[in-house]
Order: C-alpha cells, then sequence, then structure tokens
C-alpha cells in the first residue's frame, strides 16, 4: 500500500513538474546575483513586484529595468497570466531577501534561498494563473531541494518589506498541504 502510494506521488510529481517545465521560460539577468558552484537551498522567499516608473505596472521589461538599477533579482519571476521565467539560475546568490531573518532567528538568506516574484502591486491580488504558476513551482522546488522554509519576505523582514501584497497565503499553503509535500516542512503560519 505505502509502494503503491509513493508511485502514484512520484507520477504526480513528474506531471508537475513537466507543467512547470512548460510554463518556465528562461530569461537571464546579467546584474543582481552572485556565481557560485554548489551551495544548499532549503528556503524559499516569496515576494511582490511592479513597475513603478511609469506606465503598465505589469510591464516585465520595465520592472527588470528597476531591478538593474537597484541590483536586485529574483530566481524567478511570474507575470499576471502565470508565465515563469527564471531570471537566475537556482546555483547562484540572487539578492532579493536584503537585511532579513528567518523564523529560527538566522540571517544570511540570500546564500541558502530562491526568490520568487509575483507581479503584482499594492492595489491589485494576484491572479487565479499566478497561484497555480506558484504553487506549481513550490511543488517542484520543494521535490528537487529539502525546503525547511517557504517563507514571505514580510515574515523575515517585517517592520521593513510588506509584500507578497495582498496574497492569499493561508490558500497558498492549503494548496501545499494538499500536494502532499514532505513533511517537516517547516512554513510560517501553517
Ligand atoms: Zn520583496
Amino acid at each position: 500500500m505505502k509502494k503503491r502510494k509513493a508511485s502514484i506521488i512520484l507520477i504526480v510529481c513528474t506531471l508537475l513538474f513537466t507543467l512547470t517545465a512548460q510554463q518556465l521560460i528562461p530569461k537571464p539577468v546579467t546584474f543582481g546575483f552572485r556565481k557560485t558552484e554548489t551551495r544548499h537551498i532549503d528556503v524559499v522567499v516569496v515576494h511582490s513586484t511592479y513597475n513603478a516608473s511609469g506606465g503598465d505596472h505589469w510591464d516585465l521589461t520595465k520592472i527588470l529595468s528597476q531591478f538593474r538599477r537597484y541590483g536586485v533579482a529574483a530566481h524567478y519571476i511570474i507575470d499576471r497570466s502565470g508565465t515563469i521565467y527564471q531570471l537566475v539560475d537556482d546555483t547562484n546568490i540572487a539578492y532579493h531577501a536584503g537585511k532579513s531573518k528567518l523564523p529560527d532567528g538566522t540571517s544570511g538568506i540570500n546564500s541558502r534561498s530562491l526568490g520568487i516574484e509575483l507581479i503584482n502591486d499594492t492595489v491589485e491580488h494576484p491572479t487565479e494563473e499566478q497561484y497555480v504558476a506558484l504553487t506549481d513551482l513550490l511543488v517542484s522546488l520543494c521535490t528537487h531541494y529539502p525546503m525547511k522554509h517557504i517563507v514571505r519576505h514580510s515574515d523575515i523582514a517585517p517592520g521593513r518589506k510588506t509584500d507578497p501584497w495582498n496574497t492569499d497565503w493561508e490558500r497558498v499553503m492549503r494548496e501545499l498541504s494538499g500536494r502532499d509535500i514532505q513533511p517537516g516542512i517547516t512554513v510560517k503560519d501553517r
């Protein structure tokens, strides 16, 4: 019975990864990260961002120009249609967390984490497509790395950061639990 359950989970994970892979578009940036050969990844930080330089808030090109100006980047960015762009390879350290601390008090989060940006502003909410893409991506990353923490930027930099804005975090956590990702994962507010 156990074996059967394990193989069903494996099939589901494979399907999900295939699904994610189809939506995932490489869009490498040249800024906002440091190259490394190997590193231990056990944290995911979810953010939100928008174009604040005039015009369409969802303009990816302008958002990336902002990142370049500030010398920051995340590994992934999810646009309003749920398309996931990979900006930085997982093995490299992206500058996305800033001054921050995990719930267990440890800092230096960039070096051990992956950053995911949802394109959203402080007024709107993430789209249904973004929720689906975010969940798929998180499940996929959890099957590849021994994740210990899935946190919001606001969880690790309270008082300094408030993103991801207007995001139903309970829903995201509920959907992850429903996908039966590994036990032992520590998720803020779970
Ligand atoms: Zn952030």
